[in-house]
C-alpha cells in the first residue's frame, strides 16, 4: 500500500504536477500512462522516461486494465524513440530506486556512439548528472520532441 505522505514527496508525482517541466518535455499521454523527455541535463537525445500517471512503485502493483495496456504502450513508445532518433535499438530500464514511481527508462542504443553499450550506458549517465560528460543540447531536444509529438498520434493513440 502507498501511504499519502509517500506520494506527497514523490518526485514524479510532482512533476506531473509542474505545467513548466510538462510544456518542456511531456510527448504523449493517455488515461494511464505519460511520456516524456528526459529532463535537463538530458544524457542523449530521445532518451525518455514512460510514466505510470498512478503512484506505482511498478508493474508488480498494476491494475488489470494497467498490466492488460502495459505491453502495447512499452511497444509503441520504443518505436516512436527508435523511429525519431534513428538509433538501432531501444534499451528499456526500470529501477524505481531513485523516485518510488514507476518511470521506464527508454534509452536510445546507436551503433555509432559505444558509450550506448549495454552497461556503458550507466556511466554515461553517471558522467552527465555529476557534469563530467556534456548532455544533449537543448536544440537537439526541442527539435527530437517536435518530431516525436507529431509521430505520436499515429503511433500511440
Ligand atoms: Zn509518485
Amino acid at each position: 500500500m502507498v501511504s499519502p505522505s509517500e506520494e506527497a514527496s514523490c518526485p514524479i508525482c510532482a512533476l506531473h504536477c509542474d505545467r513548466d517541466e510538462l510544456k518542456a518535455h511531456e510527448v504523449w499521454r493517455s488515461d494511464l500512462w505519460l511520456l516524456r523527455h528526459h529532463p535537463s541535463p538530458a544524457p542523449l537525445p530521445g532518451w525518455c522516461l514512460l510514466d505510470s500517471l498512478r503512484h506505482i512503485g511498478g508493474p508488480i502493483s498494476f491494475l488489470p486494465e494497467e498490466a492488460q495496456d502495459w505491453g502495447v504502450v512499452v511497444q509503441r513508445a520504443s518505436q516512436l524513440v527508435l523511429a525519431v532518433t534513428g538509433c538501432e535499438r531501444v534499451y528499456v530500464i526500470a529501477f524505481g530506486e531513485g523516485a518510488r514511481h514507476l518511470h521506464l527508462h527508454l534509452i536510445p542504443r546507436s551503433a555509432d556512439d559505444p558509450r550506448t553499450s549495454a552497461w556503458k550506458i550507466a556511466d554515461l549517465y553517471r558522467d552527465v548528472e555529476a557534469g563530467k560528460a556534456t548532455s544533449a543540447s537543448s536544440v537537439c531536444v526541442k527539435d527530437w520532441l517536435l518530431r516525436a509529438r507529431a509521430l505520436a498520434p499515429s503511433l500511440l493513440s
